[in-house]
């Protein structure tokens, strides 16, 4: 290939990968399939099951397209090339042609084929169809709680899990997975932790979540959701939910803060109490468990910055730390707590992340 059609390759990938899964910007300017069909997809507040199968079925007829558009655009572009002349191409040319071809053929029949009788065959009808007497009469109540504005959602806008008062579903590019909420239990299956992400250097909990049915015809399927969601996502749900490998959900920012906390301070090395001095009492915050935390400055040289040692005795806990460290940072911008400071709660000397330490039990 020479070096323009490179270019045109790429740049066609680009946009269709743009076309797929629309960034934000993308998003921005309306181009994604939902804009450019708003007209025939209708409302999604209105009628949100009808609103689902058409875009579904646009979104596969949208795709299919485009391996066919890279080809006639190319013939277009370079129309010296021998797109023009079939037979006279290699046989990877003609397959990729015929298949380009075939795609959207192929989508263009099975679409028609769902969309007989009032879309009875589409694959969410037919989900939906499983719930009652016909897709219509499940779709009319999805729709109406739908259209309730306390219905929990979240995830990006490809992927979204909405929860209604009966009804927990989940969108996605070709499909979408309707389970109703009497039938179904929930496990907790995995949690994943970043550290750090562009919001937050508090880190960021994402939780897992299986839906499996009673109902025989609905597969299970695994919803996706922050932590931070996941207090008013159980709010919204009749049934319990199962945790049997006990995943710790860190739901507030506290929490998965103090997670980071605790990392912070045992990668800062021990600190050894000196010969002759007294085991530490209980900590004087939760008075559980023994005071394990000293605090000295070790962030820089002892007259750089604006952290002073404290001479206090280790008076605190790991925990009692990290929330009170917590309680004295800007609540808006947890941002920051990472690289805040915060006096000592008896002395009131400053100390960053740096300079805390966990108390060795052994001695000099
Ligand atoms: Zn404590
Ligand atoms: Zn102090
Ligand atoms: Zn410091």
């Amino acid at each position: 290939m020479a070096s323009e059609e490179v270019i045109y390759t790429i740049a066609y990938m680009l946009i269709s990968v743009c076309l797929v899964v629309p960034p934000n910007e993308f998003r921005a300017a309306g181009l994604t399939i939902q804009n450019i069909f708003s007209d025939w997809l209708g409302s999604e507040d209105i009628d949100f099951v009808r609103y689902h199968i058409k875009r579904s079925t646009a979104t596969i007829l949208f795709h299919s397209f485009l391996p066919l558009g890279y080809l006639l655009g190319y013939a277009f572009c370079f129309s010296n090339s021998d797109l023009l002349q079939p037979w006279k191409l290699q046989l990877f040319w003609q397959i990729s042609i015929t298949v380009s071809i075939l795609l959207p053929l192929i989508s263009g029949i099975l679409s028609y084929y769902w969309s007989q009788n009032d879309w009875k065959k589409h694959p969410i009808a037919l989900r939906a169809s499983y719930h009652g007497d016909s897709w219509q009469s499940v779709a009319a109540i999805i729709d109406v709680e739908f259209r309730r504005i306390d219905k929990f959602q979240t995830g990006p806008p490809g992927r979204r899990v909405i929860v209604t008062d009966s009804w927990i579903l989940q969108t996605s590019t070709y499909l979408m997975d309707i389970a109703r909420q009497d039938d179904v239990h929930l496990n907790t299956i995995e949690s994943q932790n970043f550290n750090f992400t562009d919001e937050s250097t508090v880190g960021v909990q994402y939780i897992s979540l299986n839906v499996i049915s009673v109902n025989p015809n609905i597969s299970q399927f695994t919803i996706r959701m922050n932590a931070t969601e996941y207090g008013d996502f159980k709010a919204k749900l009749r049934t319990q939910i199962i945790n049997v490998r006990n995943i710790i959900i860190q739901e507030t920012i506290t929490e998965r803060f103090a997670e980071a906390f605790r990392q912070q301070v045992v990668s800062n090395g021990v600190y050894r109490l000196p010969a002759g001095s007294q085991e530490p009492d209980s900590c004087i915050g939760c008075m559980q468990v023994p005071a394990n935390i000293k605090l000295t400055k070790l962030c820089d040289d002892n007259n750089v910055g604006d952290c002073v040692s404290c001479n206090c005795r280790p008076m605190w806990c790991l925990t009692c730390m990290s929330k009170w460290f917590a309680s004295r940072q800007s609540q808006d911008s947890p941002q920051n707590w990472m690289s805040s400071k915060s006096p000592c709660p008896t002395c009131r000397s400053k100390f960053c992340m740096l300079d805390v330490r966990l108390v060795a039990m052994t001695r000099y």
